[in-house]
C-alpha cells in the first residue's frame, strides 16, 4: 500500500488542488495588477489586492537549480526515491519548487511545468525541453 506525502496542505494549498488541471498549469493571479503568484496565498504579493483569481498560465520556465534527494525518513519519499527537487523561474513571473522528471545535465535548461497527481496529491512537475542540444 503505498502513502501519502508527509504533511498536509494550508487552506490555499488545498486550493491549489481544487483547481489543478491535469498536464496544465493554473495559478492564482491579480485582478488589479495582473501578477501571478506561488505559493498561494489570501492577498497579492504585489499590491496586497484580495481579487485573485485562478487562471492557466504559460508552462514554460527556465531551471534555476535542483536538487536529488536520494534517501528519506519519510516513506512516501522512499517509495518515490530518487526524488528530483527542482526550483523554476517560470516566464509568467513566480519561482516555483517542482519535482524534475529527469536528470539534467548544468547549465541553461528550459522546462515545461504543469500539474499532476502522485498518490492522491497535486503537485508540480518539471519536464526538460531542450536537454538534446546540452552536453
Ligand atoms: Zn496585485
Amino acid at each position: 500500500m503505498s502513502v501519502g506525502p508527509p504533511a498536509l496542505r494550508s487552506p490555499q494549498g488545498t486550493k491549489l488542488d481544487e483547481h489543478a488541471v491535469e498536464g496544465e498549469l493554473t495559478l492564482q493571479q491579480c485582478s488589479v495588477c495582473q501578477t501571478v503568484q506561488y505559493p498561494p496565498r489570501e492577498l497579492c504579493r504585489h499590491c496586497l489586492g484580495d481579487e485573485l483569481n485562478w487562471s492557466a498560465v504559460s508552462r514554460g520556465g527556465d531551471l534555476l537549480a535542483y536538487s536529488e534527494l536520494q534517501h528519506s525518513l519519510e516513506p512516501f519519499f522512499q517509495e518515490q526515491s530518487p526524488w528530483r527537487l527542482a526550483s523554476v523561474k517560470l516566464d509568467c513571473g513566480p519561482v516555483v519548487l517542482a519535482r524534475l522528471t529527469a536528470s539534467c545535465p548544468s547549465g541553461n535548461i528550459r522546462v515545461e511545468v504543469s500539474h499532476t497527481t502522485l498518490a492522491g496529491s497535486c503537485i508540480l512537475q518539471a519536464s526538460p525541453l531542450n536537454m538534446e542540444n546540452k552536453p
